[in-house]
């Protein structure tokens, strides 16, 4: 979905049908230990074969699985959740970190980096899910807000914050 493609009327209209659209909720029986506490305050390295959270950074887990750096606690939880989702086939195509190039008339005013994105399978499609992680400390200050912002209106994205 290219927001090139919308008018302003098409932008907002479809905004307002996304912000309807439901949130992945938490798997019913994680398959993992949430971390809690002081923990969540930490860095996180989860392995995407496993979902083992290392504390320290590693650079392989189970064979060649990728690993993921996860800046608290609660995104290492939600990440840890989304793949579970992912497995069991309520969403597809989840990405994270993903980027968002805001431009403004033709000028790049700057990047949002969401936490996460993925697509919720289900009988509508409502595009792109957005997710932050509350919580997170960059996502604390006004200036990350302005950059969320800007993100929604630039790219016709909903930032669910979970
Ligand atoms: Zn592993």
């Amino acid at each position: 979905m290219s927001i090139l493609r919308m008018t302003a009327e098409q932008a907002q209209a479809h905004q307002k049908r996304v912000r309807g659209a439901p949130v992945a909720a938490a798997p019913s029986k994680p398959a993992f230990t949430m971390i809690e506490g002081f923990a969540r305050a930490r860095h996180w390295w989860v392995c995407l074969r496993c979902l083992t959270a290392h504390a320290k950074k590693i650079a392989t887990c189970c064979a060649d699985a990728p690993v993921q750096h996860c800046a608290s606690g609660a995104e290492a939880n939600r990440l840890r959740e989304l793949v579970l989702l992912q497995r069991a086939g309520q969403i597809r195509s989840l990405r994270c970190q993903p980027e968002y190039e805001c431009i403004v008339n033709g000028i790049r005013v700057c990047t949002y980096r969401a936490d996460f994105a993925y697509i919720a399978c289900g009988p509508e499609d409502y595009g792109d899910v957005v997710e932050d992680v509350k919580g997170s400390k960059k996502h604390q200050d006004r200036a990350s807000a302005l950059r969320r912002r800007l993100a929604e209106v630039t790219h016709a994205i909903v930032v669910r914050l979970v």
